[in-house]
């Protein structure tokens, strides 16, 4: 079978590393299906469920008859919608037709990549990045520059390093923030000192991912392209999976230069064709409507990261910064490497993630998947007893490392 695989499969899956998260999430789920009493803080996804009032907006879609194909970038009322909360929310000018709906934001960093790359053109990626962005970028067969920045500098890369990564093959950079998975953010000036790197280089693109713009402890989310001299080579891309607690229901956006909206629309219109049609619609009524859920959600998220620093605090050698949006810690654990229990020595994180699975029955992500194998990935979109107990259980399997 695996001869058969590795001969007839293609080169493009072949190389392609399986997502770290979404491989520690099954890990946990196969544990737990024997009976384990596994505490998953690995993947991403807020424990709050949809707010009622889109899930109605939804079965009011379904009722209403919005059951046929949309347009492959959106209904047009939605992409209306979005291009509105763009200039509410981020002082953003997109027209309609500059925006394209896709099934979640990773469709639409998909589409970016498909559209945009050419084998061999660089992409800058701001390390630690979101698992994904490396193997999308290699899906378009682009080639992936990462520039890291550890803890030391809060998890955010300098000008000056963004500088000495761009050559005259870079084509975009890519990042988030609020950052998944470290919580940082940058702040308004900090992005202008990106924006002025990118803009002395011609025909260099950001793609700046905002998907965890409503769960930002900093106060008013800054948008990079809105800065003037980069209004015109950013492409934002957002989503409703974390702000509005909507993961499965697949429904991401971006607002683009028209030639390359246009661009992935083609692409999506040859792949997958229009989002699901009743979630655009509820999508439409989460934008418009009051965000007063959304930012308890968000409270209740600040309130969690402060219980799980002072958790964490607790455990010898996690080595925390204080995040400031999304809802991760992303702890460096190199105190740990070379430790050993007297059967299992920690080499990496990689390690030290399966120690805590196995040991701990506590799921979180090693940091080798974002591009920081010093450090491991708690997700603390969880409840508070789940993350006092996970803290005691790891506290205790971790103490044994010696
Ligand atoms: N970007 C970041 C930074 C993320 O954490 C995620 C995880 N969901 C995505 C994009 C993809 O989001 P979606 O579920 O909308 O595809
Ligand atoms: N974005 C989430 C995470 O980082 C969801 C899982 C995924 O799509 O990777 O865990």
């Amino acid at each position: 079978m695996e001869h058969l695989a590795a001969q007839m499969l293609s080169r493009r899956v072949l190389e392609m590393e399986e997502s770290a998260t979404l491989r520690m999430a099954q890990l946990a789920r196969n544990l737990a299906a024997k009976g384990n009493k596994v505490i998953n803080l690995s993947l991403g996804e807020p424990d709050f469920d949809t707010p009622d009032h889109i899930k109605d907006a939804a079965k009011k879609a379904l009722d209403e008859g919005y059951t046929k194909y949309t347009p492959v970038a959106g209904l047009m009322e939605f992409r209306q919608a979005i291009a509105r909360k763009f200039k509410r929310d981020n002082n953003l000018d997109f027209t309609p037709n500059q925006i394209v709906v896709s099934n979640g934001a990773k469709q639409s960093l998909a589409n970016l990549s498909m559209a945009m790359l050419n084998e061999g053109d660089e992409v800058v990626i701001l390390a630690p990045y979101w698992v994904s962005y490396y193997e999308i970028v290699r899906l378009g067969e682009g080639t992936p520059v990462v520039v890291k920045a550890g803890i030391e500098q809060d998890f955010k890369v300098t000008p000056a390093q963004l500088e000495a990564a761009i050559t005259d093959r870079t084509k975009m950079i890519l990042f988030s923030s609020p950052c998944n998975p470290t919580g940082s953010v940058y702040s308004e000036k900090e992005l202008r000192a990106l924006a002025d790197v990118v803009a002395r280089h011609e025909n260099v693109f950001i793609i700046s991912d905002e998907i965890y713009e409503y769960i930002s402890f900093t106060g008013k989310h800054i948008s990079i392209g809105a800065f003037e001299h980069v209004r015109d080579r950013t492409i934002t891309v957002n989503g409703f999976a974390k702000g509005f607690a909507m993961t499965g229901w697949r429904l991401g956006y971006m607002g683009a230069p028209l030639w390359i909206a246009e661009a992935c629309t083609k692409i999506q219109g040859q792949t997958t064709s229009g989002a699901n049609s009743f979630a655009q619609r509820a999508g439409m009524y989460a934008l418009e409507s009051d965000l007063k859920p959304t930012f308890e959600m968000r409270d209740a998220f600040l309130r969690r990261r402060n219980l799980t620093l002072q958790l964490l605090d607790e455990i010898p050698g996690f080595l925390c910064n204080r995040p400031q949006g999304a809802f991760y810690v992303f702890p460096d654990v190199r105190y740990y490497f070379g430790k050993s229990d007297g059967k299992i020595t920690i080499h990496n994180a990689d390690d030290l993630a399966m120690y805590i699975l196995e040991n701990a029955l506590v799921a979180t992500v090693s940091g080798s998947g974002f591009g920081a194998d010093e450090c491991l990935r708690i997700s603390y979109a969880a409840s508070d007893e789940d993350l006092t107990e996970a803290a005691r259980r790891m506290k205790e399997a971790l103490g044994l490392l010696k």
